[in-house]
Order: C-alpha cells, then structure tokens, then sequence
C-alpha cells in the first residue's frame, strides 16, 4: 500500500520536498471495520489551507500525517454488516491506496446512477458547493447577470450553468483562450474572459453592460478588482474561496479597500462567506436537482484525471496555478 504525507508545512507555493510517499503493508481491518481500496482520489484547492496550521474553519494535517481527500473507494473486506465487499462508497481515506474505516461517514455510492467519479465531483462536493452557494446566497433572477472565475473549474462550471437554468446571463472568466472557448460552446456560458488579460476590467465591463448582480467569488486578486466597480445595487457576492490568495505569505489590500465600505453602504451589497457544510440540510434538494440536470444535459461537467497516487503532488502543485482543465481528479486504482 501506498500513502502521501505531509512533509513539511510549505511557506508560500507547496514544493515537490513538502510530500513524502510511503510504502507500507495493506492494513487488515479489526471488528466492526472495513478496508478499502481508493480508486478515485478528489484533490481540491482546500487542502491548501489543511497543509498550513494558521487559524482556519478546519484542523491542519498533522506533519507526518497522510493528505486529507474525499475519495470514492470499494469495499475490500468488512467485519461490518453495512457494508460488503464491491460496495463503492464515497470516503475521506486521504492520498493512501487503502484505508481502514469503521463505516462512520461513509456513504454508498450506486454505480448504474452515473459514472462514480461524479461523487467527487458535480454530484458531490464542488457540485454542492456551486448549488448552495450560488442558490441560496447569490439568488440569481431571470435577466440578472451572474460573473463567476474559475469558470472551466468544478464550482465555476456548474455555477454558470446553473445560473443559466434560473434564466440569468452567465459570464465566465478563466486562464486562457482554450478554456475560455470551452466555458462559452460546452458549458454554455453566455461570455468567457481571459483573467491573464491585461485589460480584463474594460472587456468585463463590455461584457456586462447592465451591471453585475451577482459575483460568485472564486479567485479574489485582479478578478475581483476588476468586478467590484460594476456591482448593481443590492448584488450579491457569495464568497466561496480566494484561491488567488492561498499561497500568499502575507495579506495586501487593494488600494481602493478603504472605500470598500462605502459602496457597500450606498449599493446596499450582500457580501456573504460560506462553506458547503454550512448547508447540509440542502443535500437532498441538491441530488434532486443536480442529477436531473446532468441526466437531461443541462449542466455538463469536465474531469481532468492525472494517473497514479505518486503523481497526487504534482497535479496539486498544478491546480493551484490552472494546469488542471476541469475537476482534478487522480486515478489512483482501477474501477
Ligand atoms: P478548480 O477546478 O476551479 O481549479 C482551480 C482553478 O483556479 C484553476 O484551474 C485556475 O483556473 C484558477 N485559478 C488559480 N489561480 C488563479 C488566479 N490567480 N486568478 C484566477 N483564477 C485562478 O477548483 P474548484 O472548482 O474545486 O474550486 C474553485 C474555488 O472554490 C476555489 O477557490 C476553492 O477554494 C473554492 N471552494 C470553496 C468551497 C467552500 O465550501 N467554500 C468548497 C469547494 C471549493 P484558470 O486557469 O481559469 O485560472
């Protein structure tokens, strides 16, 4: 068995010395315990903050101890009657090939619904999180413009073609032509902008002549710059990550930050931070809706698969500066 731990906690961008792999014996499972076997690793822009251990939402890994991940894995072996052996089930066993698990927290994933992947991805954490964040703090309205970064990305995807069903305009910003065009003629979005684009300010105001109303806030940086002036009154800014900003050393503000208040103030803005566990209680309403949109073709999704457990660091290192074209995924055994 094979596992990756945290060697050292990375100051500034996490370096290839701060993981380590480890070989070590297949674990046997004890009473009331299952083994499983990881087959898809879901590696996220999170675990960032999990590799630090300033103040946070969640606990640092340990250094020595295994990489943090939601995972889809199969049942090997049970001493547990919830569980059999070819059971696939969703599971936070880490950047390991196997895991021991007593069963808490596992959910069981039924394979003939969709590719079991999804469960990591648009019917999973980042598909939850597009779902809560945009549905239940962004509130988009038919004929409202909606702008969302990360746009090629788990979250940003779905965001913009979710706010499409609600009847909104979409506009994405993303790193690069190719995803840009990828955003605009599969995901549908109604415009994709360059982030990279020295001027992304005046192309994003062409590109959204009646305003802003809702920012879904992905990135922070120059994005958000460049967003801010053209929020309408009472827009609204869930504000779901800042990967921009993760592996930044100390905090900067912009310029304008002193005046942020003041248009909050005067355009009467709802500025409003979460984590989808926040929203556990939308889960059901989220599956509902999520796999029917997937089923009928209304919300696409991209994977981007990096093969072997070993390479988990590099494909991480990767996501955080746009290498990964789509969810990131690592196929760390076969299905
Ligand atoms: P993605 O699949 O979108 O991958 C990350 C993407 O971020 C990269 O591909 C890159 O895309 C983009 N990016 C990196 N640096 C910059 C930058 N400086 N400026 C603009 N874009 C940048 O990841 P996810 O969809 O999983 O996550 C998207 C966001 O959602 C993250 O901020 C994450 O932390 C957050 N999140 C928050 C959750 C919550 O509970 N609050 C839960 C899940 C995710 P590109 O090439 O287009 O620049």
């Amino acid at each position: 068995a094979k596992r990756i731990v945290l060697a050292s906690r990375p100051v500034g961008e996490p370096k290839p010395s701060d993981f380590r792999l480890e070989e070590h014996a297949i674990p046997t499972p004890g009473a009331g315990e299952v083994l499983l076997r990881t087959i898809w690793l879901s590696l996220d822009p999170y675990m960032r903050g999990r590799m630090s251990d300033g103040p946070s939402y969640a606990q640092p890994v340990p250094v020595g101890g295994v990489m943090e991940a939601g995972t889809v894995c199969e049942v090997v072996a049970s001493n547990n009657p919830g569980f059999k052996p070819g059971d696939i089930v969703l599971a936070r066993a880490g950047w390991q090939t196997h895991a021991i698990s007593d069963g808490k927290g596992l959910a069981k994933v039924d394979p003939s619904l969709a590719p079991i992947s999804t469960a990591v991805g648009v019917l999973g954490m980042p598909g939850m999180t597009a779902y809560t964040g945009l549905l239940d703090i962004g509130q988009p309205k038919a004929g409202e413009t909606v702008v969302v970064a990360a746009a090629s990305g788990a979250v940003g995807s779905a965001v913009g073609q979710i706010a499409r069903i609600k009847g909104a305009r979409a506009i994405g910003i993303a790193g690069g032509k190719d995803k840009c065009d990828y955003v605009k003629s599969e995901f549908g979005f109604d415009d994709c902008l360059d982030h990279r684009d020295p001027d992304l300010a005046a192309k994003l105001k062409e590109a959204c002549p009646k305003g802003i109303d809702v920012y879904f806030e992905n990135v922070g940086g120059a994005v958000f710059e460049a967003v801010f002036p053209l929020f309408n009154n009472f827009a609204r800014m869930p504000v779901c990550g800042r990967i921009a900003h993760y592996n930044d050393t100390q905090a900067v503000a912009p310029k304008w930050a002193g005046s942020l208040m003041q248009h909050v103030l005067t355009k009467r803005l709802t500025i409003r931070g979460f984590i989808v566990s926040d929203f556990a209680d939308r889960r059901d309403a989220f599956l509902k809706d999520m796999s029917a949109w997937v089923r009928d073709g209304k919300v696409k999704y991209k994977e981007f698969v990096t093969d072997g457990l070993e390479n988990a660091p590099t494909a991480f290192m990767g996501l955080l500066k746009g290498a990964n074209f789509g969810k990131q995924l690592v196929r760390v055994g076969p299905d």
